[in-house]
């Protein structure tokens, strides 16, 4: 069996530690390789490499990072197929599914060619009397990201193209459970003429993690993942005096309003709660039907749950393939039961669905509960798998109650021919994603992606204006030339304008 190794320095590297986890494909339920899982020594060697080579690679012109960017965009490109594949393999989302996550991530790589534009700072002419002002942004040194299994290219890639174009260096520390993706990322940057030592990537779980928030050498920490991760990275980045920005899980819900055009609402309800067999921070999972819209809702929701086409990612005939490990099949299938237990309708039930050929794969079918309510687990815990939970509401005000109420505030989408009522629910609601007749309402790279409350810790979003933000800080430059003028004796009063 093959061993997925770390990339330090601009080369595979098994490190110091012998610890190993097996990588499973979903599709089979058996292990298919094993990834390293890196001690702090592993972390401080990659440290040593980004520390290094920031020193050049700060110094290297905007002209010359954002022309590595382009030439990166270009082999994602032209790698897509390959990345999509291994994605798959051991995600176990359809190929097509994984080629959607590559183009949205690659999108931040196009937001960062644009970084010419973007990185402008301002200058005031004459704020005194022969005296000018003027601020630019300066990258911060080694910045690492620790990323969730669910993306393992798009959500590294809302990190690292903006920390290394804006000057940074970065260590990036993948889910151990789809952990390849990360090196044939690492493999086109090199191809693409990054330096080696820029992009690093170091295998692990919690103790990789730990040593990276604990580590001197890294100046700030961006974290994708669950919302007890998050909080506890975000706690012990904070306390080593890191810039940690931490999204967190989310529990997103698709208000369907009676004036809704039902079938469209259901078509995209359908797509956004099972494709990826709702493993997406942005997946609906919980649908809220508005008055009379209910029955007519769930009766669609049914047919369309049924036709869904279940099986292994590579099969290009599958749209929804299996859940990423055998805990998650685990997890999915007793939050089915436990929502019956409580008094939920199961009106499909994906639980013992067997694939043909695949009979060991972690598969789970798509499963729709009805009648749930706030209280119960089957609401309350983010599932993350193809669960879609309807609750029925009479009017547009219970349904942001009830999100409202929800800790989790990632997305939310409202369905409905009524502008007023959408007008309503965008300013209304306490979530920071919002879409419009719009399921799944992840913004374009060039705004930023975050949630509100439990969804995100802390306060800084990922990508856009606000990536660029967190991987840079300001200085701002008041000057004058002395010799150029008369009368500037020093004085030791409080400086004030004339
Ligand atoms: P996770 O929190 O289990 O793992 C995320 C990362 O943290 C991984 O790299 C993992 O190795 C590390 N980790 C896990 N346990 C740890 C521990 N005890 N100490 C230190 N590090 C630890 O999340 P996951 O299961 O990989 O991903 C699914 C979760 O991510 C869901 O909750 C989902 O909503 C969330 N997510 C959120 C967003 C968002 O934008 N808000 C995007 C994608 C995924």
């Amino acid at each position: 069996m093959s061993t997925i190794e770390h990339w330090i320095n601009g080369a595979a590297t098994a490190g110091a530690s012998s610890r190993t986890a097996p990588v499973f494909n979903p599709a089979t339920g058996a292990p298919s390789t094993r990834v390293r899982l890196a001690g702090p020594s592993d972390v401080d060697a990659a440290v040593a490499a980004a520390a290094h080579a920031f020193e050049s690679w700060s110094e290297t012109s905007l002209s010359q990072r954002i022309k590595v960017m382009f030439a990166f965009r270009e082999l994602l490109v032209r790698h897509e197929d390959e990345l999509a594949r291994i994605i798959s393999a051991e995600h176990g989302k359809v190929v097509d599914d994984a080629r959607g996550e590559i183009v949205r991530g690659r999108e931040v790589v196009e937001y960062v060619c644009g970084l010419g534009d973007i990185l402008k700072g301002s200058f005031s002419d004459q704020v005194s009397t022969g005296v000018d002002v003027h601020n630019f942004r300066q990258p911060l040194g080694v910045c690492a990201g620790i990323t969730p299994f669910n993306f393992p290219a798009m959500v590294p890639l809302w990190m690292h193209p903006v920390a290394i174009a804006t000057g940074n260096t970065f260590i990036l520390k993948p889910s151990e459970r789809d952990p390849s993706a990360a090196n044939l990322v690492a493999r086109l940057y090199q191809e693409a003429g990054l330096p080696d030592g820029v992009f690093n990537v170091v295998h692990g779980d919690k103790a990789a993690v730990d040593a990276i928030l604990d580590h001197p050498g890294i100046a700030a920490v961006s974290f994708v993942g669950s919302t007890p991760i998050a909080t506890y990275v975000h706690e012990r980045g904070t306390a080593h005096g890191k810039r940690v920005q931490a999204l967190g899980g989310a529990k997103n819900h698709g208000v369907v309003m009676p004036d809704a055009d039902l079938d469209f609402a259901a078509r995209h309800l359908i797509a956004a709660a099972y494709g990826s067999a709702g493993e997406r921070c942005m997946a609906i999972s919980v649908a809220v039907a508005v008055g009379s819209a209910a029955d007519p809702l769930v009766e669609i929701l049914e047919r369309k749950a049924r036709a869904i086409k279940v099986g292994p990612g590579d099969d290009p005939t599958s749209e929804m393939g299996p859940l990423v490990t055998a805990a998650a099949q685990e997890r999915v299938t007793g939050a089915v039961a436990s929502g019956a237990a409580q008094g939920a309708t199961v009106v499909v039930d994906g639980r013992g669905l067997k694939v043909e050929g695949h009979e060991d794969g972690f598969f789970v079918g798509p499963s729709l509960l009805d009648r749930v309510t706030a209280g119960m687990d089957a609401y309350r815990e983010e599932i993350f798998g193809p669960v879609l939970a309807v609750v029925r509401v009479d009017t547009v005000d219970e349904a942001i109650a009830l999100i409202n109420a929800n800790p989790y505030g990632n997305g939310t989408a409202v369905f409905t021919s009524d502008g007023g009522t959408a007008r309503h629910f965008q300013r209304k609601v306490t979530v920071g994603m919002i879409g419009v007749n719009v399921p799944v309402p992840v913004p374009m790279s060039y705004y930023s992606f975050g949630g509100w409350k439990d969804s995100l810790i802390g306060d800084s979003p990922v990508h856009g204006p606000e990536g660029i933000r967190f991987y840079t800080r300001a200085k701002v430059v008041t000057t004058r030339w002395p010799h150029q003028e008369r009368g500037t004796a020093a004085g030791f009063s409080f400086p004030t304008s004339d």
